[in-house]
């Protein structure tokens, strides 16, 4: 019976310390081992262990005294574009390949003060644009499912494929990642996790690595819907030094787990239908419908008229605000620095190694924010973006939250060669919307492809209504016949 632990979700995990079942320290060093032992996933692009060994010590002192913090001795993963002071924060790209950042994200510091430990920095697509995690400098990041008739290695989902690919295999026991287009939700589906994108503003993005700050939002990627609430708990909440941080207050969220669903209105794109391609997906949401009407509530059509405009409009917003984020990385103040004679050699031999899609999407922000193209292009994407939220907020008129699939497909093999752009970036079809809109949404496992691989539903809700997703998603959850990866 020993080292049973691994398979507990968070919230078990933290009842069996309370109850001194095991200690931190105890699982920590157990959870370093499997580690090890998994290393070739490649989930971590640092390793934090000989601090985490110190913390969990810490930890056990605490459990003894009786004077133990909501998350103390939760072993976290946590997404390489957190800044994390004194621990080395790359972004999963070459120019940060140094970087040791002298300060702590919100996020991260929120969970610390909960008393977590992180068990490392998870590995991602470079500067967090993908949706496979093929374009980290660092590696690819393997998923540890398997498809029943081959043996390929199969892509994480991405961005934050290293953070879901390590909660799956058990090597930590919920992550942080983040989500622009879809880079929580679309790894935990690819990976058979749920994968929480808050509403834009519930959390500080304060030393988070910026991608798309309009888009940008911190996620919880853990082993069940419960954790999830657990994590949003912790992270969530006013900053100063975010702006864009709402004051709106943060409820007990894992209070809304196990509550009835009755009389709740759940809404049908009809426009999502239209853009289901396989039979298993449109399977797995008409189970999911069922079980929601089963539990009493009401299903209706809603339509969403504008999400055939949502993935251009996303393809220009988010690589023009990229554009600009990017332009602070230039050799000079911190990260890698090129040769050169004169200083334009250096800005340009410094940025020479940023990656394909990174150049690709500099050069299409550049190109749309350019004068000759900024009304054409960026100020077009900017309106459809109103467009879409209006198409929510009419929704919101007759139902209180929308049921989708969150991928298009399940995990696709590493070697798969996808040489055109724009067939990586469909992946995000049915979650870009939810983030033009500043909505929050969840991504629970709920079945399998005929492969034996998972998928994910996603439950969409209004803004700061994440109650309802968890209250939703815990249903969903408890009726999916769904098992967790295990070795
Ligand atoms: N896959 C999307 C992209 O490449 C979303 C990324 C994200 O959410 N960070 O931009």
């Amino acid at each position: 019976m020993t080292e049973d632990f691994i398979y507990l979700s968070l919230s078990e995990l933290i009842d069996g310390f309370k109850t001194k079942q095991f200690s931190v320290s105890e699982v920590v060093k157990s959870l370093i081992n499997r580690c090890e032992k998994f290393k070739p996933l490649n989930v971590y692009i640092t390793e934090c262990f000989e601090n985490a060994l110190k913390k969990a010590a810490d930890s056990d002192q605490r459990y003894a005294n009786g004077n133990n913090l909501p998350l103390d001795g939760a072993p976290l993963g946590i997404k390489d574009l957190f800044c994390t002071k004194d621990i080395l924060t790359t972004s999963g790209s070459h120019i940060l390949y140094n970087f040791v950042p002298p300060y702590e994200s919100t996020v991260t510091s929120n969970l610390l003060n909960n008393g977590a430990i992180f068990v490392g920095k998870t590995n991602m697509d470079e500067f967090a644009m993908g949706s496979s995690n093929k374009t980290s400098y660092f590696g690819p990041v393997i998923n540890p499912w398997k498809s029943k008739n081959s043996d390929k290695d199969l892509v994480p989902g991405g961005s934050s494929g290293g953070s879901a690919s390590a909660v799956a295999a058990h090597l930590c026991y919920g992550a942080l990642g983040s989500d622009t287009g879809g880079s929580v939700r679309q790894p935990a589906s690819f990976c058979g996790i749920v994968g929480l994108k808050p509403t834009y503003g519930r959390c500080s993005r304060y030393g988070m690595i910026a991608f798309a700050s309009s888009l940008d939002q911190a996620g919880t990627m853990t082993k069940t819907v419960e954790d999830s609430a657990i994590l949003l708990k912790a992270i969530a909440g006013y900053d100063d030094r975010d702006a864009t941080s709402s004051k709106e207050a943060v409820p007990d969220y894992a209070s809304f787990i196990g509550k009835s669903l009755k009389g709740l209105r759940i809404g049908i794109p009809a426009e999502y239908k239209e853009k289901v391609a396989s039979k298993d997906i449109e399977m797995l949401w008409e189970r999911g419908i069922n079980v929601l009407r089963e539990a009493g509530c009401e299903i209706k059509e809603v339509s969403l008229p504008h999400t055939k405009y949502a993935l251009p409009a996303y393809y220009i917003i988010a690589p023009a605000e990229a554009s600009s984020n990017l332009a602070r990385f230039d050799g000079i103040r911190f990260g890698y620095q090129g040769e050169g004679e004169t200083l334009q050699e250096i800005y340009e031999n410094s940025r020479d190694v940023f990656g394909k899609e990174v150049r690709r999407r500099i050069m299409i922000g550049t190109y749309v924010l350019s004068s000759g193209h900024f009304d054409d292009h960026y100020i077009k994407a900017k309106k459809i973006q109103r467009l879409i939220l209006n198409d929510f907020l009419n929704a919101y008129n007759d139902v209180d939250a929308i049921l989708t699939p969150t991928a298009p497909s399940g995990a696709f093999a590493i070697d798969e060669e996808i040489t055109d752009p724009v067939q990586m970036y469909l992946n995000d079809v049915f979650t870009v919307t939810v983030n033009l809109a500043g909505i929050p949404a969840i991504s629970v496992p709920f079945g399998y492809t005929n492969d034996g691989l998972p998928l994910g539903l996603q439950v969409i809700s209004k803004h700061f209504r994440e109650d309802l997703l968890f209250q939703i998603g815990a249903k969903l959850e408890s009726d999916s016949g769904f098992k967790s990866w295990k070795e």
